[in-house]
């Protein structure tokens, strides 16, 4: 369900761009299936050919800190994901994911992988992207955010062809990725048949986990479902 978001009342540097904050199920990653409230900011450097979420690269409004936490407490779930965009963008993000931390939630950050996260609380779950060749965004994969994974962390490749999944491949290979945390592979939605990658993930014996993004199964990717 949308959430209709009110402007911010006066200027601060506590405060955030966002897009849109609403209530779920976590779609994705190792969270998939919870009742998740979803904080979306505004804004990304980046342009990956797949993106689903276009529609917060601009516009959005400026919310309060406080205001986000007490929106985020209105929905009464444990879960809360931040994202984007990329939400790492605002450097504001990092005091925001302490903030809620410290309020007792669940939370995860997806991330672009092009932004160092060496100052996001460990208590997140940093679900960092690596950019594949067929996201024409693969230059921007900052590899030092790497050596600074935890187990409560995750990866995530979203697979656009065979040579993306090669590609791939390589690099869980090249970085000893499941040896750190979990590893996720998705197809991109309408690039790629997901029973290709997954017959080529179980021919491999690769260990990674298979995902569908749940959101778009359930509701086609509808903006704040
Ligand atoms: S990083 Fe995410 S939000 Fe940004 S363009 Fe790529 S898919 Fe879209």
């Amino acid at each position: 369900m949308n959430t209709v978001i009110p402007e911010a009342a006066v200027a601060s540097p506590d405060r955030l761009r966002l897009t849109e904050i609403f209530l779920s199920l976590q779609g994705e990653s190792r969270s998939i299936g919870w009742p998740t409230v979803f904080v979306r900011l505004t804004g990304c450097p980046l342009r990956c050919q797949y993106c689903d979420t276009a529609y917060a690269f601009h516009g959005g409004q400026w919310w309060e800190t406080d205001a986000i936490l007490a929106e985020v407490a209105r929905h009464g779930a444990r879960h809360v994901c931040v994202t984007g965009g990329e939400p790492l963008a605002q450097k504001r993000c990092i005091g925001l994911l302490k903030q809620l931390c410290d309020a007792g939630y669940e939370v995860s950050l997806e991330t672009s992988g092009a932004i160092d996260i060496s100052d996001v609380d460990l208590r997140v779950s940093r679900v960092l992207d690596i950019k594949t060749p067929g996201s024409l965004e693969a230059h921007r994969n900052l590899w030092s955010n790497l050596p600074l994974l935890t187990p409560h962390d995750q990866v995530k490749f979203v697979v656009c062809s065979r040579d993306d999944y090669e590609w791939a491949r390589g690099i869980v290979a090249e970085h000893r990725l499941p040896d750190t945390c979990d590893v996720l592979f998705s197809p991109s939605f309408s690039q790629l048949k997901p029973s290709d990658l997954a017959d080529w993930i179980v021919a491999d014996r690769l260990p990674v986990r298979f995902q569908l993004q749940l959101h778009k199964i359930l509701w086609n990717d509808e903006p704040g479902r």
